[in-house]
This record gives structure tokens, C-alpha cells and sequence, in this order.
């Protein structure tokens, strides 16, 4: 028996460390090799030996509208032939930015730079200067880029691994970010009285510790905490924006963040992230004001078009739709759980969705690490052995796109719902 992948793995492993050019793509979550994929279409992708799965990976998030959509195919191949990079100013790069700031009018002004990393990293540069404070404060499990002041307890990546921290990043560096649990307020008022806090920074919908809604009172709480120690409130929403909701977690919650970080939906499948806010906070960044940031690639004119293709199709009814589809997915799969007695806790927030199993409800990243992660493993492979591709990790959430319908979705459950029994 001859298999593409692991062929082509064995190369990868002699070039890439473990393989592949990010961690999680390892399956060191879940055991076994990862497959090499070949090409995608709508919800579907396919290996290099031609098996076929119904994908809610979605390459983490960005693709909101499936695989290859004619729409942003069509704009990109428009925008590739006038020329690939410029380094000098494009129409594109204002109509994306009028198209986030249209959906997110607290975002009053922004910077486009080429990855989530880049963009918090940014985000707490301008807050420190802002503040003319040091210290950020975060939230256990989540994940905000792998800039050294974020890899302290940082969530899926680095829990599927079982890393606390990362070696190379300086003490002094690291002692800067203290780290409270994911809703628990009294946790972070306590921090905010024993530093001097420059920012709070979270994921108003924890998706990389696995997905954990926050408690009603939690996001609201946040914000006038930070208000009260005048320390910026930031909402990481690389993950997120246009996935919780087309306006984020300011339409979502009610909740308006000083600084927002955007990333994946925003460039549909192309290296784009963003971080902006109120005027004021923004023209501090040069070269209005002195905080330092720049990009070679920022603003590419493809990753634009890109971008801007996917929130132009991104309309509310076809939100709705998607989230109506989450919904029911996520319905089938508890009812599933239940059918053959395996304790589950399920949930969804617009296009993001996740489940652990474990019986109780997940309010934190402790809550997540007690749900059984080798059953999940059982259930990630019987899910991919029958054409399901979940995220090769238990903290990991998933995601729906507009290219799976009814059909799709249908045909997952009875897939899922068989690995669900083989896996029990
Ligand atoms: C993915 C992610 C990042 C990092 O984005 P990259 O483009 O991978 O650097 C940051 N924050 C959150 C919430 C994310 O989900």
C-alpha cells in the first residue's frame, strides 16, 4: 500500500521541524500523521491519495465561505493580474478598511498588518505607550499570536503540546503578563489593584481553549473594570469578528472594546489581520504619532481583494444561515452523545462552535483540561476515518461556512453520530 502523504511527510519532517510550518498541524493532539492535502471546494477537501472530507477546520477560521469561492477566486485572479505588491497606496486597502469600519463602527480608524501575531502584538504596543503602563493582563487559555508577551499560559497550541511557557522568551519579559482564569471578574480586579495594568486582553469567545462562552456578566464586567483602573479594555477578535456576529463582540455582547484585533475572516484565506479603534488610541501609531509599526506586505492588494470579496458575500441573512447551521450541528451532535450515554457539553456563538467531553459545563481552561481528552482522541480519528475533518486537538473550536447546506450538515451528523457510537 502506497500513500502520498506519509511520502511526502517523511520529506516535511527532514525540512520542517515536526514537520509542518505551524504546531498544531502535527496531530500531536490526537496521535497518528497528519494527512497532505491536496485541494479544496466549498465545504470539502481532498488528501493527496483522493479521500475526501467534509472539513470544520476552515485552515482555522479564515474561511467563512468554504473552499475556493467563485467570488474570491474571481477578485483575486482581477486583483493578481494588476500586479501582486506595490509598497505604495491602493483603493483596496481603503475599501476593506471602509468595509470593517462599516461593520464594526467602533473601529474608527486601523492598521492592516499580515498576521494575528502581528496585529496583538501591535495592539499592546500602542496600549503600553497609551497607558504608560507595562503590564498586560490575560486570560488563562487563551491565545493571542506567539509574541513573547502572550506565550504565558496560552492555550491549545501550546496545552496540546503540555508546555506552560515557552523556553526563549526572557523572564523579565514574561513577568509583565500576569493571567487571570476566563470569567472569573473578582480574579482580575484583584490583579488590576496589584499592577499597573496597560491592558486587558481576551478573546470574548475563547476559541483556543477549546470554545467557552463568556458568562453574561463577564464581558460587561471586564469593561468597567478596565475603565475604573484606566487600563484599555482589548478584544482579541482574530477568531471572532465576523463569526460571532458581522459586528463582533460589540454587537454580540453590547460591549465596546478600546482596541480590537482582527485576523482569519478578514482576508478569506489570505495572510490579512488588522488592529484599530477609537481615533484617539490610533494616530498614536506612526506615522501620525511615534509608536512603531510597519509591513513590507501590509495592505497586499490580493489579501485585500480577498478580504473584501469575503465580507462583501458575508450579508446578514447569510450569517444567519450559517449560524442557523451551527446550530443544528451542534444540536445533533448532543443528541448523539446522548443516544449512546457519552457525557458532552456542546455549544455555539454564530459560525464557531465546540464540544468537550465532559458532563458540565467549560467556563475555564481548568474546567476544559478535566474533560477526557483520550476519548476525544478515539472520536477525532473515527470522525476522519469516515470523512470528517475535526481540529486535531481537544482546545481547539471549530468552524461552519456558508458552503455547507443542509446536505452537508446532514451527512456530517450521520457520520458523526456513527463515530460517536464506534468511538464510545
Ligand atoms: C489565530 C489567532 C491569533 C494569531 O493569529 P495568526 O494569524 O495565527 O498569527 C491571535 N489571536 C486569536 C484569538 C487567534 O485565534
Amino acid at each position: 500500500m502506497t500513500s502520498r502523504s506519509r511520502e511526502i511527510m517523511r520529506r516535511a519532517t527532514e525540512l520542517f521541524p515536526g514537520g509542518v510550518n505551524s504546531p498544531v498541524r502535527a496531530f500531536r493532539g490526537v496521535g497518528g500523521e497528519p494527512f497532505v492535502v491536496e485541494r479544496g471546494d466549498g465545504p470539502r477537501i481532498w488528501d493527496v491519495d483522493g479521500n475526501e472530507f467534509i472539513d470544520y477546520v476552515l485552515s482555522w477560521g479564515p474561511l467563512v465561505h468554504g473552499h475556493a469561492p467563485p467570488r474570491v477566486i474571481a477578485a483575486l485572479d482581477a486583483a493578481m493580474r494588476r500586479g501582486t505588491s506595490f509598497g505604495i497606496p491602493t483603493e483596496g486597502e481603503v475599501a476593506l478598511a471602509e468595509a470593517v469600519t462599516e461593520r464594526m463602527p467602533h473601529v474608527e480608524m486601523l492598521r492592516f498588518v499580515s498576521s494575528g501575531t502581528e496585529a496583538t502584538m501591535s495592539a499592546i504596543r500602542l496600549a503600553r505607550a497609551f497607558t504608560g503602563r507595562d503590564v498586560v493582563l490575560k486570560f488563562d487559555g487563551c491565545y493571542h499570536g506567539h509574541a513573547d508577551s502572550f506565550l504565558v499560559r496560552a492555550g491549545s497550541g501550546v496545552a496540546t503540546l503540555g508546555l506552560a511557557n515557552s523556553p526563549g522568551v526572557p523572564q523579565s519579559l514574561a513577568s509583565l503578563t500576569v493571567v487571570a482564569p476566563f470569567n472569573d471578574l473578582d480574579a482580575v480586579e484583584q490583579l488590576l489593584r496589584l499592577n499597573q495594568v496597560a491592558a486587558i486582553i481576551v478573546e470574548p469567545v475563547v476559541g483556543n481553549a477549546g470554545f467557552i462562552a463568556p458568562d453574561p456578566a463577564f464581558l460587561p464586567g471586564l469593561r468597567e473594570l478596565a475603565s475604573r483602573h484606566e487600563a484599555l479594555l482589548i478584544f482579541d477578535e482574530v477568531m471572532t469578528g465576523f463569526r460571532i456576529a458581522l459586528g463582533g463582540a460589540r454587537e454580540r455582547f453590547n460591549v465596546t472594546a478600546d482596541l480590537t484585533t482582527l485576523g482569519k475572516v478578514i482576508g478569506g484565506g489570505l495572510p490579512v489581520a488588522a488592529y484599530g479603534g477609537r481615533r484617539e488610541l490610533m494616530e498614536l501609531i506612526a506615522p501620525s504619532g511615534s509608536v512603531y509599526q510597519a509591513g513590507t506586505l501590509s495592505g497586499n492588494p490580493l489579501a485585500m481583494a480577498a478580504g473584501l470579496a469575503t465580507l462583501e458575500d458575508l450579508s446578514p441573512a447569510v450569517q444567519e444561515c450559517i449560524a442557523t447551521g451551527t446550530a443544528r450541528l451542534v444540536h445533533g451532535l448532543r443528541e448523539s452523545a446522548m443516544r449512546y450515554g457519552v457525557p458532552l457539553t456542546a455549544d455555539c456563538a454564530g459560525s464557531m462552535w465546540g464540544f468537550f467531553f465532559r458532563a458540565e459545563p467549560v467556563r475555564s481552561f481548568a474546567d476544559a483540561k478535566t474533560s477526557d481528552v483520550e476519548r476525544f482522541r478515539r472520536f477525532f480519528h473515527a470522525a476522519l476515518d469516515r470523512g470528517v475533518y475535526l481540529a486535531p486537538s481537544a482546545f481547539e473550536a471549530a468552524f461552519m461556512s456558508s458552503a455547507h447546506d443542509d446536505a452537508v450538515i446532514d451527512a456530517t451528523l450521520d457520520r458523526l453520530d456513527d463515530a460517536m457510537r464506534a468511538s464510545k
